[in-house]
């Protein structure tokens, strides 16, 4: 594996490959999530890229940019174990001019749940992706279904500017009590690890409910929320088609359940696919 900083060295590692390229972008402070899909990224390409950048454009001003979990060592350690090819860790001086053209996230998709308690985070997420899916010059990048907005909006982006990726969906890795993963997990105190447990019951106990044949949104909703009782707070629970349109009904492989949470320190969010 090589380890480069800069796009020149990027581009210079990169006339050595040969065959598809397969890229996994990420924030880095790598966990089993970011694992599995840069495993499938390796057994599905020739070639693997991987990128760490916390990038400033997608945090609001609000957020803590500077007390994301960075973890450099232990990541590069992964990332060789895992068989990665290029690992490329660009500074913010390298991936942004002053006064810089912006991609914005589309007006309806783009501001709703996560878009809509975060403004301007998706402008920020696409703006990065754009740039690493462009200089990664990959056939092949992989995103979880942990961020489903951001996926969703990300295939649009590549089908609204034709670009000739394809973006693989990744399923949710999750810990063995059914925590999602999340680099901001650690922020969690063992007691509200445990409270944290609820977000991905709730999701359980709406699946067994559609599963025993009940579609209808409200009272699906009204059981997540009694399963949700103990987060501090609760941002949203939607349940939406794959365009993000509010349903009242569950329709069968067009349904997602997202939620957004605080418990203690961190904002936690989750979901499923229907
Ligand atoms: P991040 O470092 O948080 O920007 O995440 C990088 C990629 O890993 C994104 O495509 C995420 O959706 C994905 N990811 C993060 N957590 C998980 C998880 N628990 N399961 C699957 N994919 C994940």
């Amino acid at each position: 594996m090589v380890t480069v900083h800069t796009i020149d060295e990027l581009q210079k590692e990169k006339e050595n490959l040969s065959g598809s390229i397969g890229f996994v972008p990420t924030m880095g402070a790598l966990h089993h999530g970011h694992l599995s899909l840069i495993r499938q990224a390796r057994e599905e390409n020739h070639n693997l890229i991987v990128s760490i950048f916390v990038n400033p454009t997608q945090f609001l001003e609000c957020e803590e940019l500077d007390s994301y979990p960075r973890k450099d060592i232990a990541d590069n350690k992964i990332c060789e174990l895992a068989g990665v090819d290029i690992l490329f860790v660009p500074t913010i001086d390298e991936m942004y001019e002053k006064d810089e053209l912006h991609i914005g996230a589309p007006a309806i998709r783009g501001y709703v749940l996560e878009g809509e308690k975060r403004p301007g985070h998706f402008d920020g997420m696409l703006q990065v992706v754009m740039k690493l899916l462009n200089l990664s010059g990959a056939t092949r990048a992989y995103f979880g279904k942990k961020d489903a907005q951001q996926l969703i909006l990300i295939i649009q982006m590549v089908k609204n500017y034709f670009m000739s990726v394809e973006i693989i969906p990744c399923e949710i890795v999750r810990d063995e009590r059914g925590l999602a993963l999340s680099s901001r997990n650690i922020y969690l105190k063992e007691e509200e690890k445990t409270r944290a447990l609820v977000l991905s019951r709730s999701l359980k106990r709406a699946t067994k409910l559609v599963m025993t044949g009940e579609l209808n949104v409200e009272i699906i909703k009204k059981e997540m929320h009694m399963v949700l009782k103990d987060v501090d707070e609760l941002e949203y629970l939607s349940i939406v088609d794959r365009n993000f349109n509010i349903l009242e009904k569950i329709e069968i492989g067009n349904t997602i359940i997202l939620l957004a949470a605080w418990v203690g320190k961190p904002r936690l969010i989750d979901n499923i696919w229907i």
